[in-house]
């Protein structure tokens, strides 16, 4: 089928004006950090696909697990039987998170996170405690299901539904210059009797347009949680398998979270597919003679073995490829990059944390719906470049397979891009 304009499609895009968009063009074939369009264009993917992919586009080990699979078994109900891809995975992901003994799996990162709150809230309700207050950070994003948006800003992504999202104890994201404030909001609102959680993505807020802090204001803050008996929660799902420099963002720290939030790279960015893991501690709470302490939660795909084959199968690739070394030449090439940024009078706050860069284009209006986003946009993709600003904020965040001579062609378009303002 040819390519239509997306007001002749059928299909409605997430996170898109349909009214104004245009042409978006037909993917055929992906392959390494390159998308390849029907007409023949490629396109370098510097943000790797919504921050999903790992490994680039297609690799074949990932896929060849995929369809092995498929011939054996697609899927089974997850309640009542088990396979041996869920048990392996488990096992192997817990390797990485040895102070937590269980994963359970669901389908993206929105469901990991709501996994996440019914899991902290449960606890403390099969404990026989009535807690019910999340503490937040007042940027965060956690996803677009309704549990995931309560905890998230309250702003343009969550207006249409502010009035129906429960109520959250939020502090402020720490930002460098803060922390002595950060802390004292943490502590003032713990010091509410019905706490049950403080959920937070570690080092980067990435949809707040890659907001960053550092390691030791979050080892503080969760080492807060911990002296106050509340539960962390790390949504580890943009910054989980590597983004961040090490395997999760929160082993830059000594403290560690009682519940984490994977999704995206879970599966080296093939399918659908997430877990949410946590300490023998919370698990335990939900082992009972009385039924009604089970966790109640699950969805149909829950488990689903092709994307627990592709998560094994990409996790050999991260274990067996260099793929750390490959983290750490593409968080150097950043570094150096960062110097020229900084150099340019329409950069600002330049900032980086690994793999990820991002920088801030000076503008009068900030924000999501800055009216600099299209233009940016617009510019890289005729460059042959996907990168999808954040409103004003250009980031940076690559598949570990790309080429230093692939990222010199993302940094001279960035410059580029600057210069021309
Ligand atoms: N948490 C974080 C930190 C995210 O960045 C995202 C997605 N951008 C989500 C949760 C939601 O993930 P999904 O889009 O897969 O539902």
């Amino acid at each position: 089928m040819k390519n239509t304009t997306t007001a002749q499609s059928a299909v409605w895009h997430p996170y898109t004006q349909m009214q104004t968009a245009g042409r978006f063009p037909l993917i055929v074939k992906g392959e390494g950090a390159w998308l390849f369009d029907e007409d023949g264009n490629k396109y370098l993917d510097a943000v790797s696909s919504w921050w999903t992919n790992l490994h680039g586009h297609a690799h074949p080990r990932i896929a060849a697990a995929i369809a092995a699979q498929a011939k054996q078994l697609e899927h089974v109900i997850f309640a009542g039987f088990t396979h041996q891809p869920a048990e392996e995975l488990a096992h192997r992901l817990l390797q990485h998170i040895p102070y937590h003994t269980k994963v359970f799996y669901s389908d993206n990162g929105s469901t990991a996170v709501e996994a996440a709150i019914k899991m902290a809230l449960q606890y403390w309700a099969n404990r026989g405690e009535k807690r019910n207050k999340i503490i937040a950070f007042r940027d965060a994003y956690h996803g677009d299901t309704f549990g995931a948006m309560s905890v998230s800003a309250r702003g343009v992504f969550t207006n249409a539904f502010s009035s129906l999202l429960f109520d959250v104890a939020f502090i402020d994201t720490p930002n460098g210059s803060n922390t002595d404030e950060v802390r004292g909001q943490l502590l003032a609102a713990l010091s509410a009797v019905d706490v049950a959680a403080f959920i937070f993505e570690p080092l980067v807020l990435g949809s707040a347009g890659m907001l960053m802090y550092d390691a030791e204001v979050l080892n503080a803050l969760i080492g807060i949680c911990k002296e106050n008996g509340v539960l962390a929660i790390a949504d580890e799902v943009m910054t989980g398998f590597g983004r961040t420099g090490k395997f999760l963002a929160t082993d830059h720290c000594t403290n560690k979270p009682d519940i984490i939030c994977l999704s995206k790279g879970i599966t080296g960015g093939f399918l659908p597919f997430a877990a949410t893991t946590c300490t023998a501690t919370v698990y335990n709470a939900f082992l009972s003679d009385d039924k009604a302490k089970m966790l109640f939660h699950g969805h149909s795909y829950t488990g689903n073995p092709l994307g627990c084959a592709a998560a094994l199968a990409s996790l050999t690739v991260f274990e067996t490829d260099n793929t750390l070394a490959k983290i750490e030449r593409i968080a150097e090439c950043h570094a150096g990059f960062a110097l020229r940024l900084k150099l340019l009078p329409a950069a600002a706050k330049v900032r980086q944390q690994g793999t990820i860069l991002a920088l801030d284009l000076k503008t009068t209006d900030e924000g999501y719906l800055s009216g600099i986003r299209d233009k940016a946009y617009n510019y890289f993709l005729g460059r042959g470049i996907i990168l999808r600003p954040l409103g004003n904020v250009i980031y940076i965040l690559p598949p570990y397979c790309i080429s230093e001579p692939e990222l010199g062609l993302v940094y001279t378009a960035i410059e580029d891009f600057c210069r021309s303002l």
